[in-house]
């Protein structure tokens, strides 16, 4: 356990984050509440904040003599500012103590992309982003040359369409084949609610109708049915979703038509036909390895040759823009794995892959019983990342999205890589925040974005399945009542 005691709350998250990413196996807690911890305390911070200066104090124990201590000015400094002086010397203090470097340094936010991007807008140089990320958040090099070289391939990107008049739609199907042993995301069964997928249908036409009403006179740049595992409906239950859309939303200036197909237990031919039929554009066939033992670990109840098979049958119906993910850390898999995995994706030559560093969140069952998996090796290193960037590049892939998550692996990042004019328009509206994404369905959020892009507000659906079947009225009242909040127009 590492606990950190605050002399008045704030910046409680920021510092959070940033100790557990030095000690990501440790608990943290961080408090300015005077607390006893069953558990014996590894390291005791004690950050006292006054008018003028910010003092940190580490030692083993509460009330021990430190053995490490700093203090910074922040006289006359705003709110900001003192965040950032607070973070930067934690960071030193952690550093010292782990003898370790993080490679985002002290930036602990999902998109470190939004900063070289909002100053390539200003029209600065990169050196001027460059010595502004070194300086301000301890970023290494090469993580600031991607998030440059990634924020101009976004900026091209959004040149190429009117974003500011449009919006985006999502659309969540949270159903799934089995559970990933590292899974987090609104997914539930397929069996166990096989029987009410048609009434879920019948919720997101709601849901669907009340979207096509209000945003009649704006444009629908893209599309995006993710989850979950959409795929888990049937051929003639996505022909109705797709077909509904269709009836409701004027297409014509539809950028992007995705559907993450994702586990490929659960594609079929008649149901990439489907896909093809509406002019589905893009489609995801996620392996995250091509390692049979770990699919078996992960309780992905398919094989590596399914992979494959799915793939080729996707091309031959004719898909020319398939996304891969994949994910680096994966339970036992070595370095060897990762480069093994890379081969047979360059057999078969996808047009996206996206590259993820394992993410641990309290809800995945590998962190909720991790007893039961502590010997299980999870390794993610630069290497990992450098490996996965070749293999990219010797399939013609440059990287264009960028973001990270809390509890990585390494503390790294997922990177999307796509092939020229093939890269995911609604993957970067989503992750710059662009534009509003409306979202549609149970765990789904809705961003509304206004004044310029430069406001954003979230509106959450409730998770469960039941909840949102029974509670879908209210979750419309939920997105008109911001509307009206917000004087969305
Ligand atoms: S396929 Fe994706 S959403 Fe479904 S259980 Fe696995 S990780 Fe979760």
């Amino acid at each position: 356990m590492i606990t950190v005691k605050l002399n008045q709350p704030g910046f409680e998250y920021d510092i959070h984050s940033l100790v557990k990413s030095f000690y990501p196996t440790e608990d943290v807690s961080v408090t300015a509440e005077e607390k006893t911890f069953e558990e014996p305390v590894l390291v005791h911070m004690d950050v006292c904040s006054t008018e003028d200066k910010i003092k940190a104090d580490f030692c083993h124990a509460k009330g021990e003599q430190p053995y490490l201590g700093k203090e910074v000015s922040i006289s006359g400094c705003d709110r900001k500012e003192i965040k950032n002086r607070l973070k930067r010397m934690l960071y030193e203090m952690l550093s010292e103590d782990t003898k370790k470097e993080l490679p985002w340094g002290t930036l602990t936010g999902i998109r470190p992309t939004k900063i070289p991007m909002q100053f390539l807008e200003e029209g600065k140089s990169d050196e001027e982003i460059r010595a502004y990320m070194e300086k301000t958040y301890y970023c290494s090099d090469a993580k600031i040359d991607l998030s440059i070289e990634i924020a101009k391939r976004e900026l091209s990107l959004l040149h190429q369409l009117d974003y500011e008049n449009g919006y985006s739609l999502y659309i969540g199907i949270p159903f799934c084949p089995s559970t990933c042993l590292y899974c987090s995301f609104t997914s539930y069964p397929l069996s166990m609610w096989k029987s009410r997928v048609d009434d879920y249908l019948d919720a997101l036409e709601k849901e669907i109708d009340f979207t096509a009403v209000k945003f009649k006179d704006k444009k629908l740049n893209s599309i995006y049915i993710g989850g979950g595992t959409p795929t888990t409906l049937t051929a003639e239950q996505l022909d109705r979703l797709i077909r509904k859309l269709k009836c409701s939303f004027d297409f014509s200036n539809l950028l992007e038509f995705t559907v993450e197909a994702g586990r490929p237990d659960s594609i079929t031919k008649e149901k990439l036909m489907v896909l093809k039929q509406h002019d589905v554009s893009r489609i995801s066939i996620n392996p995250q390895t091509m390692k049979q033992k770990t699919l078996d670990i992960l309780g992905r109840h398919h094989t590596v040759e399914q992979i494959e098979e799915t793939f080729y049958l996707a091309r031959e119906i004719g898909f020319d823009n398939i996304n891969m993910d994949l994910i680096m850390g994966l339970p036992e898999e070595t370095i060897e794995d990762v480069k093994a995995t890379f081969e047979r994706l360059k057999v078969l030559n996808p047009d996206n892959i996206t590259v993820h560093s394992l993410a641990l969140k309290r809800a995945a069952r590998l962190n909720m019983f991790k007893e039961d998996y502590k010997d299980l090796k999870m390794v993610n290193t630069q290497e990992h990342l450098d490996v996965a960037q070749k293999a990219a590049e010797e399939m013609g892939l440059t990287p264009y999205y960028l973001y990270r998550q809390k509890n990585m692996a390494g503390n790294f990042e997922n990177v999307g890589y796509a092939k020229p004019g093939k890269a995911g328009v609604y993957n970067v509206l989503i992750m710059e925040e662009k534009q509003t994404i409306m979202a549609l369905g149970a765990g789904a959020t809705t961003k509304f974005v206004f004044e310029n892009g430069h406001r954003m507000e979230r509106v959450e659906n409730v998770k469960d399945i039941t909840n949102y079947l029974t509670r879908v009225d209210e979750m419309i009242v939920r997105k008109i009542k911001k509307m009206e909040e917000i004087s969305w127009h």
